[in-house]
């Protein structure tokens, strides 16, 4: 029987998950939010848009022998209705790819919520460089209603921003000296973002560290508990191929 798989994806390890899990036959489902227009398409069979929160997608799971939750490591209410949902019912695993804690430096400045990084990077400059995503973009309006930012997200469709803030649209991939060129130009003396871990934003990082840039960096939420989680994407392909036996 070919094993079928509810990959809940939005990001590039669940992309790699999906291409190298129907090279090994599974039957794999990617399932995406539906908030970026033109999203990056996994390989595979795809679904968009929610399931309607824990009942939805308890009843979606009987199409499914197993789920991976490869959501981004800030998609805090998917992966606690995926641990709701499964409990009990399918296997489920997370897939979350390493933060960067281990690359900390002295001038970062961890903080546990958006609205602390936007009070954090008050105090710390007046022209931010905010690359938190749109989602989370208005807890930095009370803050930082007044500071020169520049804020980055991959598409900005309707946001709504204080008059002195300047926007750009971007979904990499990032360089270095790109990222370097653009907190020059814009004369950034903060850097804020979340700590999504990886390499495909890490550049950003690197940027701020040689020009000097302190950085708030939001922690991640904790996973959902009982929950096993793995961090590469060949731990995830070991776990599906596991349910086999
Ligand atoms: P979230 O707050 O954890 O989820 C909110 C709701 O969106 C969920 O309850 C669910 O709706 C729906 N949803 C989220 N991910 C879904 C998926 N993969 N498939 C189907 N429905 C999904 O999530 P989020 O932070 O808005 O993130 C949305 C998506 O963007 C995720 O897939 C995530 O991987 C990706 N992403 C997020 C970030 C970030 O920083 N948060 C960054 C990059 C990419 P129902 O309750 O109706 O099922």
């Amino acid at each position: 029987m070919t094993l079928r798989v509810l990959l809940l994806g939005g990001s590039a390890e669940a992309r790699a998950l999906a291409e190298q899990l129907v090279a090994d036959g599974v039957a794999v489902t990617s399932s995406l939010a539906g908030r970026v227009r033109d999203p990056r398409l996994p390989v595979g069979k795809v679904r968009v848009g929610g399931f309607g929160g824990v009942a939805g997608l308890r009843s979606a799971l009987a199409d499914f022998d197993a789920v991976v939750d490869a959501t981004h490591p800030f998609a805090e209410t998917m992966s606690a209705h995926a641990a709701a949902a499964c409990a009990g019912a399918r296997p489920l695993l997370r897939l979350q790819r390493p933060g960067w804690a281990e690359h900390a430096q002295p001038c970062w400045h961890w903080v546990d919520s958006h609205p602390a990084a936007a009070e954090v990077a008050a105090g710390l400059g007046r022209r931010p460089f905010v690359t938190v995503g749109r989602q989370q973009l208005s807890c930095f309006t009370p803050a930082l209603g007044e500071h020169a930012v520049l804020a980055r997200v991959i598409e900005a469709g309707g946001l709504q921003l204080p008059q002195g803030w300047r926007l750009v649209t971007d979904r990499g991939p990032y360089d270095v000296a790109r990222e370097r060129e653009l907190m020059n130009e814009h004369r950034a003396d903060v850097l804020v973002t979340k700590d999504s871990g990886g390499r495909y934003t890490w550049p950003k990082m690197a940027a701020a560290e040689r020009l000097g840039l302190p950085v708030v960096i939001v922690a991640r939420p904790a996973p959902p508990p009982g929950v096993p989680v793995v961090h590469d994407v060949e731990a995830a392909v070991a776990w599906v191929h596991g349910l086999r036996r």
